[in-house]
C-alpha cells in the first residue's frame, strides 16, 4: 500500500504542479494578450469611425449634387458611368449606362473629345419634344481619360435672350424711321427748299411730326423699362379719380374727332399702388379707344368693384381687332394695322405698358373684340385691404 500510496502521492503532486504551472501560464498568456486585444479594439473603433465619416461625406455629397439644377455625370476612362446626380435624368430623359448611350449625340461627341484630348469641351444641343436646349461642359478630370459632364437646361435663358434681341432690333428700327425722315427733311431744306415758302412749310411740319414721334417712342421706351423693374406700391389710389382726370385730358381730342367720350363710376374702389402708373395705364387704354374709333363712334369708361377686385372697363365702337391678333396685341411693338397706328401717333408700346402696370399691381388685363364693331378692354386689380 505504501508503495502504491507513495506513487499516487507523487502523481497527484505532479498533476497538481502541472495544473498550477498551466494556470500560471494561462494567466500569463491572458495578460500578454490584453494589450493585443486593446490594440485590435482601438483599430476596430478607428475603422468604424472612418467608415461613418466616409458615409457622412457620401451622404452630404449626394445631398449637394442632388439639390443642384445642373445634371452631373462622371464617366471613367472606358466611358462607363461611375456616378450621376438626380438632375441628370431630368435633363436627358434617361441615365445612360456609358458614353456610347449618351444622347443627344453632341454630348457624346463632347465627352469623347474631352476624354481623348484632355481639354474642356462645351456644346449646346437641342433635345426632347417639346424642344429644350441643353448647354453641356465635358471636363477631363485626373488626366487618365475620366470625364465629368455637367448639363444645364438653357431653354428659358435662350428664350429671354431671343426676346431681348428682337426688342433691340425692333426698337432700333422704330427709332431709325423717324430719324431718317428728319434727316431727309433737314437736307431738303438745306438744299434750297427753305427758300420756297410752300416747301419750307411742308418740310418744317415733317420735322415737327417726326420729332414728336421720336419723343413719344423714347418716352414709352423709358416708361416700359421703368415698369419692368416694378411699380412703387406705396399710395392708396382712388381709381375713379384717376379715370376722371385721364378722360378729361382726352376729351378735346375725342371731341375734335367727333367721338363721344364718357365715363361712369358705379363704385369707388381704392387700390394700393402708384397713382402715376395707374394714370399711365388708363391714359393708354382710353387713348387707344379714341384713336381706333372713327368719327361718330362712342368710347365709354366704367369703374366698378366686384369680388374684391377694382375693375376699369374701356369699351369702344371702333375698328375692332381680328381674332387671330387678339392674343398678341399686348406684345411690345405688335400692331394689327401698322399704317393706322403710325398715322394716329401710335408707338406699338401702349398695351405693353398697360399689361405691365396691371401685373405690377397684382392684376390682369383682358380684351374682347369683334372686328369691325368695337373692342372692350378690362383691367382688374385687387382692392386695398381696408
Ligand atoms: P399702338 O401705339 O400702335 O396703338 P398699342 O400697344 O397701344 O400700340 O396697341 C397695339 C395694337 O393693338 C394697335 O396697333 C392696334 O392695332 C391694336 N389696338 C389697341 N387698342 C385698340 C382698340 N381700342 N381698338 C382696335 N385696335 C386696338
Amino acid at each position: 500500500m505504501d508503495g502504491v500510496g507513495g506513487v499516487l502521492a507523487l502523481v497527484v503532486a505532479a498533476v497538481a504542479g502541472a495544473v498550477v504551472t498551466g494556470a500560471i501560464l494561462i494567466a500569463r498568456a491572458r495578460r500578454a494578450r490584453r494589450p493585443l486585444e486593446r490594440a485590435l479594439a482601438r483599430t476596430r473603433d478607428t475603422l468604424e469611425a472612418q467608415e461613418r465619416s466616409v458615409a457622412e461625406v457620401r451622404e452630404v455629397r449626394s445631398l449637394v449634387l442632388d439639390s443642384m439644377d445642373e445634371g452631373v455625370l462622371l464617366l471613367d476612362p472606358e466611358g462607363r458611368r461611375v456616378f450621376e446626380n438626380a438632375a441628370l435624368a431630368r435633363h436627358l430623359g434617361a441615365v445612360p449606362a456609358d458614353a456610347e448611350h449618351l444622347l443627344p449625340l453632341d454630348l457624346r461627341d463632347a465627352v469623347r473629345r474631352a476624354s481623348a484630348d484632355g481639354e474642356l469641351v462645351e456644346v449646346e444641343a437641342e433635345t426632347g419634344a417639346p424642344s429644350r436646349w441643353l448647354r453641356a461642359a465635358a471636363r477631363p478630370v485626373g488626366g487618365d481619360g475620366t470625364v465629368l459632364l455637367v448639363v444645364r437646361d438653357v431653354t428659358e435663358a435662350r428664350r429671354i435672350d431671343a426676346i431681348r434681341r428682337d426688342f433691340v432690333a425692333n426698337a432700333s428700327h422704330e427709332l431709325k424711321t423717324p430719324v431718317a425722315s428728319i434727316r431727309a427733311a433737314a437736307e431738303t431744306l438745306h438744299d434750297g427748299a427753305i427758300d420756297d415758302p410752300d416747301a419750307a412749310g411742308r418740310f418744317t411740319e415733317q420735322l415737327e411730326r417726326e420729332a414728336l414721334r421720336l419723343s413719344r417712342i423714347i418716352s414709352d421706351l423709358l416708361d416700359l423699362s421703368r415698369l419692368e423693374t416694378g411699380s412703387e406700391l406705396s399710395e392708396l389710389v382712388a381709381l375713379d379719380g384717376v379715370v376722371s382726370e385721364e378722360v378729361q385730358r382726352l376729351e378735346d381730342d375725342a371731341g375734335a374727332a367727333g367721338i363721344t367720350l364718357d365715363w361712369q363710376a358705379r363704385d369707388h374702389p381704392i387700390v394700393r399702388g402708384s397713382a402715376r402708373d395707374l394714370a399711365l395705364m388708363v391714359r393708354n387704354l382710353v387713348d387707344n379707344a379714341v384713336r381706333y374709333t372713327p368719327g361718330g363712334g362712342t368710347v365709354r369708361v366704367q369703374v366698378l368693384q366686384r369680388d374684391g377686385q377694382a375693375t376699369v372697363v374701356v369699351r369702344d365702337t371702333g375698328v375692332g381687332i381680328p381674332g387671330r391678333d387678339l392674343p398678341r396685341v399686348f406684345e411690345r411693338f405688335y400692331r394689327v394695322d401698322r399704317a393706322r397706328s403710325r398715322e394716329t401717333g401710335g408707338t406699338g408700346l401702349g398695351l405693353a405698358i398697360v399689361r405691365h402696370v396691371a401685373e405690377n399691381h397684382g392684376g390682369v388685363v383682358s380684351v374682347q373684340s369683334e372686328f369691325g364693331s368695337g373692342s372692350t378692354f378690362e383691367v382688374s386689380l385687387p382692392t386695398a385691404a381696408s
